[in-house]
Parts: C-alpha cells; sequence; structure tokens
C-alpha cells in the first residue's frame, strides 16, 4: 500500500476539491466586501446567502438562524458565554463530564467564575447517565445545558431528542456541540429537535479549518462574543470569511448527497469490517456502545500496550489513527472520556481512535488488518505488564 492511510477523520478531513474549487475564485477576482454598496460587492453577498441556505438546510434550519464563526471552539464558546450572560449570573450550567474541550472549559471558566456548573456522568459504555441529567434539571432556577450530540473520541451518540426534550419541560436553554453528528447521521434536524442551539465545524465536513457554524433558534437570546460591525445580524462581528463560508457551503451540499445516497452505509460496513478483524487480538476491548454509535468511529484498547506505541508503529506503516483526542495526547494523561467510562486501567491507555471518512477504501482496511495485529503482538512481547 502506497502513501497514507487516513483513519484520523474525527481530529480532521481533507478539504473536498470540489469544495477547493467552489473557493477559488472568492480569493482572487471576487474579492469585493459583502458589505459594499456597489454591485460587485452585493454579487459576494448573494454568494453568502447562497451558502448560508445550504448550511441550513443541511440541519433543517431557517437561513436567518444561522451564524458564521471562526471554528466549532468559537461557535461552542459563544453559545455557552452568549447563552449565559443573555440569562444572568444566577443561571445554573449543566454539562458532561466527557464533552470536548471547547465545552469543558467554557463551564469550568464560568466555575471559577462562581457560576453553579453540574457536570453529568456517563454509563460504562458512554451513553448519558439519565438519571443524573434529571436529577441536575430537578435544580431549583434557571439553566443553562450544553451536551454534545456525538462524542468524538468513542463516537457514542446522546439521545438528543429526549434530552432536549427533557430541558424545554425544565424550563432550561439547551445548546447541542453537534461538530461529529453533523453530515455523518440524518438525525440532526432541528426542525424535529427542540435544540435552542447546536455547533459544527467545517474541517470535520470536507470544509477548510477555521470556520464554523452557530445555529440560534428564533427567540433564543444571546449576547455577541465579537463585538463591532452588523455583520452575522449583528450577532458576530468582523468582515465574513468569504472564501471559507462558499467552501462550506458546498460542503454543506456535498454532505447532503452524501447522506442521501446512503453514505453511512458504506462506511459503517468499512467500520465493522476493521472492528470484526480487530477484536480478534488477544486482550482487545472496544470503548463504547456498540449501538448508539457514530458510522465511522471505533474506538479499541489492547490492554497492556501503550496507546502512543501504537500509534508510532502504526505511523511508520503509514497508518494515520489517534489516541483519545488531539487535545489530550502529548501528555501522558489518559483521555477524560474513556476515564469517566471507567474503562480499566489496563486498557485506558492503550485506547486507539480509528474514525473514517467517504474517502477510505475497503482495501485500506484489509491493509490495516495486515499490520495492526502484528503490532500489537510485538508490543505485547515488550509490556511488562503481560502475565
Ligand atoms: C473538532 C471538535 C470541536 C472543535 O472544532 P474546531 O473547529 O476544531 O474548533 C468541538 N467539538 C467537537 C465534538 C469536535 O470534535
Amino acid at each position: 500500500m502506497n502513501g497514507t492511510i487516513y483513519l484520523d477523520n474525527n481530529a480532521t478531513t481533507r478539504v473536498d476539491p470540489a469544495v477547493v474549487m467552489a473557493m477559488m475564485p472568492f480569493f482572487s477576482e471576487r474579492y469585493g466586501n459583502p458589505s459594499s454598496m456597489h454591485a460587485f460587492g452585493g454579487r459576494v453577498h448573494q454568494e453568502i446567502e447562497n451558502a448560508r441556505a445550504k448550511v441550513a438546510e443541511l440541519i433543517h434550519a431557517d437561513p436567518s438562524e444561522i451564524i458564521f464563526t471562526g471554528s466549532g471552539s468559537e461557535s461552542d464558546n459563544q453559545a455557552i458565554f452568549g447563552g449565559v450572560e443573555a440569562m444572568g449570573r444566577d443561571t445554573t450550567v449543566i454539562t458532561t463530564r466527557v464533552e470536548h474541550p471547547a465545552v469543558l472549559q467554557s463551564c469550568r471558566h464560568l466555575r471559577e467564575q462562581g457560576f453553579n456548573v453540574i457536570e453529568v456522568g456517563v454509563m460504562s459504555d458512554g451513553t448519558l447517565n439519565i438519571d443524573d441529567y434529571s436529577a441536575a434539571l430537578a435544580t431549583p432556577g434557571k439553566k443553562f445545558v450544553s451536551m454534545m450530540w456525538a462524542n468524538n473520541e468513542t463516537g457514542v451518540i446522546f439521545p438528543i431528542k429526549k434530552a432536549a426534550d427533557k430541558a424545554a419541560a425544565a424550563g432550561a436553554v439547551f445548546h447541542t456541540d453537534a461538530v461529529q453528528a453533523v453530515g455523518k447521521i440524518a438525525e440532526v434536524d432541528v426542525s424535529k429537535i427542540p435544540v435552542n442551539m447546536l455547533s459544527f465545524s467545517g474541517h470535520k465536513i470536507h470544509a477548510p479549518k477555521g470556520i464554523g457554524v452557530l445555529y440560534v433558534r428564533k427567540g433564543t437570546r444571546i449576547s455577541p462574543l465579537i463585538h463591532g460591525g452588523h455583520q452575522e445580524g449583528g450577532r458576530r462581528a468582523g468582515t465574513e470569511n468569504v472564501p471559507y463560508i462558499i467552501g462550506l457551503g458546498k460542503a454543506a451540499e456535498m454532505a447532503m448527497d452524501e447522506l442521501a445516497s446512503g453514505g453511512a452505509k458504506r462506511i459503517s460496513a468499512m467500520r465493522d469490517k476493521l472492528q470484526a478483524g480487530l477484536v480478534k487480538c488477544p486482550d482487545a476491548m472496544i470503548n463504547g456502545s456498540l449501538n448508539e454509535r457514530l458510522p465511522n468511529t471505533l474506538n479499541i484498547s489492547f490492554q497492556y500496550i501503550e496507546g502512543e506505541g501504537m500509534l508510532y508503529h502504526m505511523s511508520d506503516a503509514g497508518i494515520c489513527a489517534s489516541s483519545g483526542s488531539a487535545c489530550t495526547s502529548g501528555s501522558l494523561e489518559p483521555s477524560h472520556v474513556v476515564r469517566a467510562m471507567g474503562v480499566p486501567f489496563t486498557a485506558v491507555h492503550g485506547s486507539i481512535r480509528f474514525s473514517f471518512s467517504r474517502y477510505n477504501t475497503e482495501q485500506e482496511v484489509d491493509y490495516v488488518l495486515s499490520v495492526v495485529p502484528k503490532v500489537v503482538d510485538k508490543l505485547r512481547g515488550l509490556s511488562p505488564f503481560v502475565k
């Protein structure tokens, strides 16, 4: 197998060539400012609105409810700090222990400022602890919930319809970080699921890094993080990142086509083949629910082995995967997600995440299956923990 086998699509994805093509004119001849009075700028404004309509369609929103931001992280920060600022200092903030750092660290920052912050736990398969969540919602007074739709490390899907219904019944404002869910599962539909806010990111769906979206349902109050001009309806100042917005519009259109043509099934078939091969390795265990899971993600632990060692050997063979989140790797701390699930200590350091995209092939899976079990054997032979 030549070149790179890229199985790290929950970290970032390749920009689709059609997305690059759509963006190109907006780096060169179509450089007008969308806010200008002249028609040269006005035509760029129209292209932004076309992109906004496609992005809205991807999640079944109204275009007026779409705010373009600089990243998924910014969208999460805007939702949390902007939402809570509009609600007041006596708001209780409810989140979960397995969120992406963009949510978890934002909520912990609010805690340092004196907010009551509740972190709801998960079950051993990574699914939401519903009893804990219901207990948190029973807190008297104003409540703001931020809960991810799908977990970036395990792919586990939270029951967002049920969670948002419960929040609505408790009078709470509900935000979801849907960065890993948008474009991967068709259920992300704000016309059916009563979330107040939803974040997602371009570079997880084959658009460039550095463009994000915050959906804000009509009637939900938020304060802007970035003050200045009137762009994005006064909710996010700054001259628009035109090429990236156009690119995201194209990527949204392609994600819709991919979902409509059964792409999720093709991807899960490859993932399941990899899983079936790898669980045959001795002392392998899958982290996360097998049912409530994204079609593209496999998180598997090879007990008694360090994940980092696995990744180096796989990288030498041209295979890109990940241990936990990009944000925690580099430190020797095990991932907060597998720890929250209570994964045994013999396995928590050996967790590897494989994440697929529409660019992967079955041939690549065969190649990975010819490499990884050998790496496992080799490292097990060196492990001081093996009996
Ligand atoms: C990648 C990711 C983010 C952050 O998005 P950026 O655009 O990289 O800032 C937030 N939440 C989840 C679940 C993610 O996977």
